[in-house]
């Protein structure tokens, strides 16, 4: 089954340029809504702030929480990261691109 991968800052959550207040990603938590295979909510942050976000932003969405770490990427899966790693760049999405 397919993963989609799902960044916290600046693609599920916007920040505003002066950090202060942040909007949600609409647009993002759409996709997730949509999506049919199991769902990684990471960040550099760590497992706990991605999991704070996500229980926020995605109540009605199964996925599990993770730190970021270096996946094995398999053909389906999809990353929605506003500055992926070089790994997974070339099966991710930018958050930007999803409007
Ligand atoms: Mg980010």
């Amino acid at each position: 089954m397919a993963t989609l991968y799902i960044d916290v800052d600046d693609t599920l959550v916007v920040w505003t340029a002066d950090g202060e207040s942040w909007i949600a990603n609409k647009a993002v938590i759409e996709f997730a809504k949509q999506w049919k295979g199991d769902i990684v909510v990471w960040s550099g942050g760590g497992l706990d702030y991605a999991q704070m976000w996500a229980r926020r932003l995605l109540q009605s969405v199964k996925w599990v929480a993770s730190p970021k770490f270096n996946p094995v990427v398999k053909d389906g899966d999809v990353f929605i990261d506003d500055s992926p790693f070089k790994a997974w760049e070339h099966a991710t999405i930018r958050p930007w691109e999803l409007f």
